[in-house]
């Protein structure tokens, strides 16, 4: 949607196709941050060399460096350009997360993770009601938006989160004529708010989109790409491109063969957190058959996900991520071995890495479980489950026991339960609760950097991060290795511009977001970099290309 505003505005004509009913995709179901280096926020003594020294130090030598460069100059003028198209970011000082590293040299203790402000969604008219909603788990009883700063603070329940509450329940409850229309928040918030603020902006332009059209392949001539075949209520049509096709149509996770075909381990679409079934590596696969090069195939934006049930639909489930979840105290992760393999309060990224890692070791990981007490389950939330103190067990479905939760009296009668070996569970339970009652983690040094400090119950002592599983009853829920996105795809150059084995670009063809490989290579380096990395090479496509025109 960037490109094209970008490229409309630049004098191009474009056309923007969909294959869902729903525009959108994953992009309207995240938080919407984007991770912009040296924003005018950021902490005194960042800059553009500071954020290519910590991109080098991440990708470990395995993106360009004049590939990195452009991200860390270029993406700095996103968020005034997305304030030009009517799309305001803010950083919240207090509010953003340490980079995902924060010892590798130029990392940022915080400041350069950008929120989007909420929107009115009335503006979009009609369109409301095409944009793709927040997944039900991301908003206020699945149905009440909330954003960044919003819902860090319920969940913290940091000072003042009782007004806020009512403010959020008040603003919902009291629009009555919007209510008579609709169960949907009329205001747009995270994901929702960037895509709606995007698809304002092409209203405004008259930029056509096409709801239901399926890119299917390309179409070649004289090695340039002139077009494209679609596939719209089962007929195939063709579109001419004279410029040039930008491939925008996300990463493969979607597609359980490509899965299988370059994921390590057997994995499952159903483990993602993305939309279902969309994003089935069209446009890779499309590239490929033109001699594109690929990078970075066995990689994703790995997250942990575990099974919730939802009212949104009635009675279903879905994968939902614990992005910090797992950095309250009283809790622990153990693989099938009943053994600990990772720091818990990592990033998501590098826990789904260290998932990986295990799984290749033991055979024993993918799932693993989360497992907690009954302190943690009172005060805590949990994927969408709220503190026991709030929705108690008994106000849960019975048939989420011992399904989706799982429950029991001692830690032998749970590790029975979930098939872990009890004598290895009850021993590295033993060993993490003496450690935790002094604040400690010398095996995998949980609480010991700056970004496992973000998290956690501050109120907590010694330690906001580790505190003993002891308190029966004891709970487990099961990890599965899921991912927000897969970040393998066709190899692109500086401009987006998609390579061919050859090395030389492709004529006519430019690939952004997930849809590319990542300029991020197997790193995640901080909140927000998927969207940053998107919608900054989206930008640069379409300035090529209207450069070249
Ligand atoms: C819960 C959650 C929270 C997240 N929060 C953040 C965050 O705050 N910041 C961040 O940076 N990242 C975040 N992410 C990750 C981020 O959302 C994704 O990496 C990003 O949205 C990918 O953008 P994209 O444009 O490549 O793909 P998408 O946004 O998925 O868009 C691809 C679109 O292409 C369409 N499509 C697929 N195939 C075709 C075809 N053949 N023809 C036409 N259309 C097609 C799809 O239907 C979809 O609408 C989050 C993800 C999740 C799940």
């Amino acid at each position: 949607m960037l490109a094209a505003i970008r490229a409309h505005d630049l004098g191009l004509k474009v056309i923007l196709l969909e294959k869902s009913d729903r525009y959108g995709g994953t992009s309207a179901q995240s938080g919407g941050a984007i991770w912009i280096p040296n924003n005018y926020s950021s902490h005194p003594g960042d800059s553009t060399e500071a954020a290519l020294a910590y991109l080098k130090t991440v990708t470990e030598g395995a993106v360009p460096e004049a590939k990195l460069a452009r991200y860390a100059e270029v993406s700095v003028q996103m968020p005034a350009y997305l304030a030009s198209l009517g799309v305001h970011y803010y950083v919240d000082p207090p509010l953003t997360a340490p980079d995902y590293y924060p010892s590798a040299p130029g990392a940022s203790p915080g400041g350069r993770t950008m929120c989007v402000k909420p929107m009115d969604g009335a503006v979009l008219g009609e369109e409301f009601f095409r944009l793709r909603e927040q997944q039900p788990q991301h908003r206020l009883l699945e149905k009440i938006s909330i954003d960044i700063p919003e819902g860090i603070q319920l969940s913290n329940k940091s000072k003042g989160w009782i007004g806020t509450l009512l403010r959020i329940f008040a603003n919902y409850f009291g629009n009555r004529r919007w209510r008579r229309r609709t169960y949907r928040d009329q205001r747009l918030t995270l994901g929702n708010s960037l895509i709606g603020g995007l698809r304002k902006a092409m209203l405004d332009r008259g930029i056509p989109l096409h709801l239901k059209t399926a890119f299917t392949r390309l179409v070649v001539k004289n090695g340039r790409v002139v077009g494209i075949v679609a596939e719209r209520e089962g007929n195939e049509i063709q579109l001419s491109a004279a410029r040039a096709v930008i491939l925008a149509s996300g990463g493969f996770e979607q597609s359980q063969p490509l899965r299988e075909r370059y994921f390590e381990h057997s994995t499952r679409p159903d483990w993602s957190a993305t939309p279902p079934g969309n994003n089935t590596g069209d446009g890779l696969t499309a590239a490929i058959a033109i001699g594109a090069d690929t990078e970075f195939m066995n990689e994703a934006w790995w997250a942990p996900t575990v099974k919730m049930g939802s009212n949104f639909p009635p009675h279903t489930v879905r994968s939902v991520p614990l992005f910090f979840e797992r950095g309250f105290p009283h809790s622990l992760a153990v693989n099938r071995l009943g053994r600990r393999f990772v720091n818990e309060i990592c990033s998501y990224h590098l826990f789904g890495q260290a998932m990986i890692k295990d799984q290749t070791a033991t055979k024993a990981n993918l799932p693993c479980w989360l497992v907690f007490d009954a302190t943690f389950r009172h005060k805590y939330p949990i994927g969408a489950l709220l503190p026991g103190s709030m929705v108690p067990d008994k106000k849960l479905p019975p048939d989420w026991f011992d399904h989706l939760i799982y429950k029991a009296d001692s830690l032998p009668a749970l590790a029975d339960k979930i098939g872990v070996p009890v004598t290895n569970f009850e021993e590295t339970v033993a060993r993490f609760n003496d450690n935790a009652l002094k604040g400690i983690d010398p095996d995998f040094g949980r609480g010991t950097n700056r970004y496992n400090l973000y998290f956690g119950d501050p109120s907590h002592l010694p330690c906001r991060v580790l505190g003993p599983v002891a308190t029966a009853p004891f709970y487990a829920v099961r990890i599965d290795l899921g991912d927000i996105g897969s970040k393998g795809g066709p190899k692109t150059d500086t401009e987006a511009r998609v390579l061919h084995t050859n090395g030389h670009p492709i004529p006519g063809l430019y690939a952004v977001g997930n849809a590319a490989g990542s300029v991020m290579g197997c790193a995640y380096p901080g909140p927000g970099a998927t969207l940053g990395a998107a919608i900054t090479f989206a930008y640069l496509a379409a300035d090529d290309i209207a450069r070249d025109a």
